[in-house]
């Protein structure tokens, strides 16, 4: 049998200034957002009773919570605890796939034969941190990846969740169908509007109708309703950049069907940026003709962005100045990338729009 566990730090970068600081424990903590721009990088549990959510603009989150405490984020010291929570996470796993710095599947499948043996990692888990960082986490237990995830979600904050195989469907039948991963507020909307409100009930639903709803991506849904998932926990590589690219049948000659397919691939991009919680700061262009060699121009923001406005607009400024100095064209292959990603936990400032000029 695998052996999964899901560990996820509680309201991380805030606990970590309450521990540091006495004075902020068990008041309402944001972690940036003071600046009339920013954004809360994460809020404590109190603050969260107000309403107030990561990547929040911090004066929305003064409307909400005005007696808040406003902190500097302290990214340095972030990764500093990030790397003694990782220390103890490669002590109990042979592989350990970290999500973010506070955040990461464990395969303990080596050393574990039963779900009591699960189980007493997890809690050795739990109790490593509390005496060294003096944090809590939420830890899930299963045997995949999404049943581990879903298990440490289920009882935040200081979760300890074990599903055992034989109680997968008790666990997931009840939740709603928003919890599974992949079902954005969109899809849910959708299923909803077919009667589907919980898991259970998609996992009953008759596969051509999610194949009606949702194409291909249907049976994914179906097989993730019934708590099936094989992907294995792999130390994960950075992601360096993301992009997309496409070829014409014909070549392109006008500067508008270009803009046309330039705006298409930054919604894209700004899509996948929002799934993998990842913000860009350097948008590129490359185009490709069937006379010239593939180039590129590249443009680096003064800040991060997720937002597809902010990618598309440097996108449209690179194409055009581009085809500012040639009297004619004929495009075969258009692609916009964005790279220099970094986290939530590492952005300074994130733009919302683009300057003009
Ligand atoms: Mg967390």
């Amino acid at each position: 049998m695998r052996a999964i566990i899901h560990v996820d730090m509680d309201a991380f970068y805030a606990s970590v200034e309450q521990h540091d600081n006495p004075q902020l424990r068990g008041r309402p903590v944001m972690v940036g957002g003071g600046g009339p721009r920013g954004v809360v990088a994460a809020a404590s549990y109190e603050a969260r009773q107000f309403g107030v959510r990561s990547a929040m603009p911090g004066r929305v989150a003064r409307r909400l919570c005005p007696h808040g405490m406003f902190v500097k984020a302290r990214f340095a010291r972030y990764r500093e605890v990030s790397e003694q929570i990782f220390a103890i996470f490669h002590r109990h796993a042979d592989q350990v796939e970290g999500l973010s710095l506070d955040e990461a599947y464990l395969d303990v499948s080596s050393a574990v034969a039963s779900g009591s043996e699960l189980e007493s990692i997890g809690r050795a888990l739990k109790r490593e941190i509390g005496s060294i960082c003096g944090l809590t986490a939420s830890v899930g237990m299963a045997h995949n990846k999404l049943l581990a995830k879903l298990a440490s979600d289920y009882d935040k904050p200081d979760g300890f969740v074990l599903v055992r195989p034989e109680d997968t469907r008790r666990f997931l039948d009840p939740l709603p169908v928003r919890r599974i991963p992949g079902i954005g507020p969109r899809s849910a909307e959708r299923l909803h509007d077919a009667g589907i409100y919980t898991v259970g009930q998609l996992r009953r639903t008759a596969p051509a109708l999610l194949e009606e709803l949702f194409g291909r991506h249907g049976i994914d849904l179906a097989r993730r309703a019934a708590g099936l998932d094989d992907r294995p926990v792999k130390a994960e590589r950075i992601r360096r950049s993301i992009s997309q690219e496409t070829t014409f049948d014909q070549d392109h000659t006008t500067l508008g069907a270009l803009e046309a397919v330039l705006l298409e691939q930054a919604e894209d991009l700004a899509a996948t940026l929002a799934r993998k919680q990842l913000f860009a700061r350097t948008v590129t262009v490359k185009l490709r003709s069937s006379g010239f060699s593939t180039l590129t121009r590249s443009r680096s923001l003064d800040g991060h962005t997720c937002q597809s406005e902010v990618i598309a607009g440097v996108g449209l400024e690179l194409l055009r100045s581009w085809a500012e100095w040639r009297s004619g064209f004929a495009v075969r292959l258009i692609g916009l990338g964005v790279s220099t990603l970094a986290g939530l936990g590492e952005v300074e400032r994130i733009i919302h729009t683009l300057d003009p000029g």
